[in-house]
């Protein structure tokens, strides 16, 4: 068995620039893998994650949620992160059953009481550190902001 580290040149499938690349496999593995896999530079690859990024941010922006600061890093996480909380808001919704519209209604506003607070972090920072909420948080937290407001 070699696990020799090899260099090889692939070609970005988006640019067509040639990089190098590290492998750890046998002679023949690697070559195969080189010919195989799809390779991305590493400036396509940034590309398309803030690309991602972007579309994601673009969703939550019509959702009334704003621009993230801190580095560009954390900001592409924590878009990230956000897109995936607020799957989680979208499933928890389909899952509750209510008696009636009393309820019903009752339950949107405390999405919404929610949904404000959550709109006035803007900080990349912020969502990161919430990065592991889940979807019994969420409930959780709708309903205290609910029983705050109406002083149950
Ligand atoms: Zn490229």
């Amino acid at each position: 068995m070699t696990d020799d580290i090899s260099t090889y040149e692939v070609k970005c499938r988006t640019c067509r620039a040639k990089f190098k690349v590290q492998l750890f496999d046998s002679h023949d593995r690697n070559l195969f893998v080189v010919d195989k896999k799809d390779w991305y530079c590493d400036d396509c690859k940034k590309a398309y994650f803030s690309d991602q990024t972007l579309k994601l941010l673009k969703e939550q922006m019509t959702q009334g949620f704003h621009d993230l600061t801190g580095t560009e890093k954390m900001v592409s996480w924590a878009v990230k992160i956000r897109g995936e909380i607020l799957n989680k808001v979208d499933y928890l919704k389909k899952s509750l059953r209510f008696k009636n519209e009393e309820e019903k209604k009752q339950s949107d506003k405390a999405f919404e009481s929610l949904f404000s607070e959550w709109r006035e972090k803007t900080e990349a920072k912020w969502w990161i550190d919430n990065r592991k909420m889940t979807v019994r948080d969420i409930s959780k937290r709708a309903a205290e902001l609910e029983a705050l407001k109406t002083g149950k």
